[in-house]
């Protein structure tokens, strides 16, 4: 008797361990209580009714597009509250145009980055996954290889991988945001002036310790033809040649936060300063699209202090670029998101109808299938100075396309050999 209590005992002892393992090390494989979910029968027409346009009379020169990824409208508000409380005026509320868009890809109600930063770059709808093609997989212009023509100097910039899928949509046409070696030559043999992330790995072979399955060093290439920043001291101290590119490459994959790599802050300065000093080396204006690109990371994790840590980066961001266009009359600075990330909730904790006054924000996420996943909501778009005007009221995602067209008068600039 004594002999079988002792294996009892030790059986679940065990039992009580491996389930205490389990939940340590495989989070993923729990099952969440089950959320009521409902399917419902919807229409998907593919065609987009494209928002009429005002004409915009004073030209823009200069876009700074600015894109959270997985940024929605709780995250915008919940970032305001932790910041400053619920009165706080954050780097967003400043803006004096605002509007909703319609986020999803031509088939999906979800859309994913590469999708959506095609229909900005683009004007197009797409299919999840799809770089600068439609969903015939047929090469479509971009902003960037447009406005190059028109002697333009462009940068991109992430704390993603440089090939990341918002920052790819800008430049490169592929049917797969998977083919980085791909993504990665198409961007070195791109006409983007400025390039500035991390992903170096995505530009090294592996026999040479990067990730490339085939053999191209474009790495070495880069430092051959064109201007290579390896760190943020790179950065710094750089001396623009008008003449060379400049692939400013400072982590192996995303940004890790580590003293080598600039801030977005930093980045978008730099990118401010030599656009500025091409244009008086006769460029037309600049085009910079840069991304937070970790706030939909953080979202995918359901972390909201990372969530926090990244919109705060962000939204200092968005504070430069909104002074930048305030003392300058002729930049046009669009703030948006390509969806909302996580489901992330400010929620009351109680029934009653009068609760007692706190000082807590309650957050959650909506967890039904485990994990942070893209929702379909709604997100918010501000915009600031020449053709800001044409933001405003539900657009879809392909507007935001147009309307960067039209507020610099794309079609009538004349053809300019700048770089
Ligand atoms: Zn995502």
């Amino acid at each position: 008797m004594r002999s079988f209590l002792k294996y009892l005992s030790i059986i679940l002892i065990t039992s009580v361990l491996t389930i205490v393992a389990l939940i340590q090390i495989a989070p993923f494989i729990i099952v969440v209580p089950k959320k009521d979910t409902q399917e419902i029968e919807i229409n998907f027409d593919q065609n987009v009714t494209k928002k009429e346009l005002k004409a915009v009379d004073r030209k823009a020169k200069n876009i700074i597009l600015l894109i959270g990824d997985g940024m929605g409208i709780n995250q915008i508000t919940a970032y305001r509250i932790a910041k400053g409380g619920p009165n706080y005026t954050s780097a967003f509320d400043k803006f004096p145009h605002t509007g909703l868009i319609k986020t999803h890809a031509i088939n999906t109600l979800i859309t994913d980055s590469a999708a959506s930063a095609t229909a900005f770059s683009s004007g197009i709808k797409t299919v999840n996954g799809y770089l600068g093609v439609n969903k015939d997989k047929q090469v479509v212009k971009n902003i960037t290889e447009m406005l190059h023509e028109k002697g333009y100097v462009t940068s991109l910039i992430a704390t993603s991988e440089i090939t990341h899928a918002t920052p790819a949509a800008f430049v490169v046409h592929n049917e797969s945001r998977d083919n980085t070696d791909q993504i990665a030559e198409q961007l070195f043999r791109s006409n983007n002036f400025i390039s500035l992330g991390g992903g170096r790995d995505f530009f090294i072979p592996e026999d040479l310790g990067g990730q490339r399955e085939d053999d191209l060093d474009i790495l070495a290439l880069i430092k051959e033809e064109e201007a290579y920043l390896g760190s943020r001291s790179d950065l710094i101290n750089f001396q623009l040649d008008p003449s060379k590119r400049i692939f400013g490459l400072f982590s192996k994959e995303g940004f890790i936060r580590e003293e080598s790599e600039p801030d977005l802050l930093e980045m978008l300065d730099f990118s401010l300063e030599q656009s500025n000093k091409m244009i008086s080396n006769n460029c037309t204006g600049f085009f910079i699209m840069a991304e937070g690109s970790q706030i939909d990371w953080e979202g995918h994790e359901n972390n909201f202090d990372g969530v926090y840590k990244e919109m705060d980066e962000f939204s200092r961001v968005v504070d430069r670029a909104l002074k930048f266009a305030e003392s300058n009359q002729d930049t046009l600075v669009i703030v948006l998101s390509d969806h909302e990330t996580g489901g992330l909730l400010i929620e009351t904790d109680t029934w009653e109808r009068n609760p007692q006054p706190r000082n807590k924000m309650k957050i959650s996420w909506n967890t039904a299938v485990g994990l942070g996943t893209h929702t379909g909501t709604m997100i918010p778009v501000f915009a600031f100075g020449p053709g800001a005007e044409n933001i405003g009221g539900v657009m879809d995602n392909t507007d935001i396309f147009f309307i960067m067209e039209e507020a610099l008068g794309i079609d009538n600039l004349a053809e300019r050999k700048c770089l």
